[in-house]
């Protein structure tokens, strides 16, 4: 690779544009069209001198992505349109951000005369900073670290996406990026991670990552306050911004149109911006389409469930980093039995040593299979109606009353049906306990609740995606 200077002679631009149209009608044909979208629509054909085509890519992790996943596709290409002797030079060249300040535009004040007031960003969103400072202060948990993150094949993209972004925070093509996945899944982690990273380098002045309740009750508490002008100014402020589980601003009007102002601003000066969600973008409901479709702008990674390599990789890891040392087979154990998340991973071995610990014992295959049969065989033993409650409720962001209530409408009707099925599969409680504790209904209600579930499991790919995840965060909870 070598670094090339802006092209000066059009002719050779205009040559240049023209081959690599032709590279591109082939390239299409022959890779899905996120990838296209994502890799070659941001790549700009520079020159074309003798058999030699010059692109620019934007980002050094660009061009290696590139390079590993469609170099054979590219040489091939090339040579089928320039020719046997054809050569391909990258230039990598990373944009520079825009120094203008931000400026935010008050809303007018029914008492005010409807002028348009502007005001600097820096000074309101620092009055507003120093307010709050106490809660801003410990945003980021110094052990969510790229040192600590094992790299799998079930997070390759999502991991490399999330470097190469805190090495070029905003000057990238990845803004917003956005990382996706279960639970357990390390989305935390590496959004945090990249902050860190940022944070230690100095790459950005103000960095700040907020969950998305966090944002939606301060956004509420800044309106409450009279002080939403000043809690904008504040987010426009900030050089990288990372937002945990954008899900929850689903049915949050206002707070979306906030979130869209602030996205604009920051995505416009070239912020960066990282998100992460428990499902891919396109399934978001209740959310604006408008903001979707900035969400959708950047690059969106995916975190798979660990394979059965990661899973050791991973125990290996945090038993180093707790300063212990497990027998091969019992990491064996656990890596082939807790396959669904990291964070059970974790707990298992977690639960392991603080036994150990507390009988003095040494940790063995024999001991690991007792202390964490319950774990393991039968993770459903710990869960209660009141867990399943809880959780139906927060999945469906119902209200406990609402889940008991004599409500019929449909989605409502789902949930506790949803609720009682679980009840009966993951407990030992009998129908007439569990139409108890769901609003005081009738044992015959429970049995065709748990009917009509089973059933639509079968012919509804939502409900059995909800009965799957709702399982899992039961189990979590149970350990
Ligand atoms: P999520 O936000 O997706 O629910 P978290 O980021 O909170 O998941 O991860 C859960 C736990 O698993 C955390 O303690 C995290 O450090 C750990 N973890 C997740 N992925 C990895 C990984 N690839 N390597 C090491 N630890 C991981
Ligand atoms: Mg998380």
């Amino acid at each position: 690779m070598r670094d090339e200077k802006p092209l000066t002679d059009e002719a050779e631009k205009v040559a240049a544009q023209t081959v690599w149209k032709k590279c591109l009608d082939i390239i299409r044909d022959n890779i899905n069209p996120q990838s296209f979208k994502t890799w070659f629509e941001p790549i700009v054909p520079l020159k074309l001198v003798d058999e030699e085509i010059t692109i620019q890519v934007p980002s050094q992790f660009f061009y290696e992505w590139i390079e590993e996943n469609y170099y054979t596709l590219l040489k091939r290409t090339i040579i089928d349109v320039i020719g046997r002797d054809a050569k391909l030079t990258y230039s990598v060249v990373v944009q520079q951000s825009p120094v203008e300040p931000v400026t935010v535009r008050l809303p007018q004040q029914p008492t005010e005369p409807p002028a348009v007031r502007e005001i600097k960003t820096s000074r309101v969103a620092l009055d507003f900073y120093k307010s709050n400072v106490h809660r801003y202060e410990s945003y980021l948990n110094p052990k969510y670290v790229f040192d600590s993150f094992i790299k799998g094949d079930c997070n390759a993209l999502a991991f490399a996406a999330a470097k190469s972004i805190a090495e070029t925070p905003g000057k990238n093509t990845f803004n917003p990026l956005v990382l996706y996945g279960g639970v357990g899944l390390g989305k935390t982690h590496l959004a945090q991670a990249i902050g860190n990273a940022v944070r230690a380098r100095q790459k950005a002045e103000m960095i700040l990552y907020v969950s998305c309740e966090k944002f939606t009750l301060d956004f509420v508490n800044a309106i409450q306050t009279n002080r939403r002008s000043e809690f904008s100014a504040f987010y426009r402020n900030v050089d990288l911004l990372i937002i945990d589980d954008i899900q929850f601003f689903a049915d949050k009007e206002k707070t979306q149109e906030e979130v869209f102002h602030i996205f604009n601003t920051l995505h416009q000066a070239n912020k960066q911006i990282v998100l992460t969600c428990d499902r891919p973008i396109k399934e978001l409901r209740g959310m604006e389409e408008r903001l979707l479709s900035r969400f959708a702008w950047g690059l969106s990674a995916d975190l798979q469930p660990p394979d059965y390599e990661t899973r050791l990789a991973i125990l290996q890891k945090k038993m180093e980093d707790n300063g212990a040392s497990l027998p091969r087979d019992v990491i064996e154990f656990i890596a082939t039995n807790v396959v669904s998340n990291i964070r059970e991973l974790e707990g298992c071995l977690i639960k392991l040593m603080a036994t150990a610990s507390l009988h003095g014992c040494e940790i063995d295959l024999t001991l690991a299979k007792t202390v964490l049969k319950d774990i393991i065989r039968d993770r459903t033993v710990n869960i209660t109606l009141e867990m399943i409650e809880k959780v139906v409720c927060d999945y469906y962001k119902l209200s406990p009353n609402d889940l008991k209530g004599k409500s019929r409408k449909q989605e409502l009707a789902l949930a506790r049906q949803i609720a009682m099925f679980l009840g009966k599969t993951l407990t030992h409680s009998s129908f007439k306990t569990i139409g108890l504790h769901f609003g005081g209904r009738d044992h015959s209600t429970v049995i065709h609740a748990v009917n009509t579930i089973e059933k639509g499991q079968n012919e509804s790919p939502e409900i059995r995606k909800d009965v799957e995840e709702l399982k899992k965060r039961l189990e979590i909870l149970a350990l």
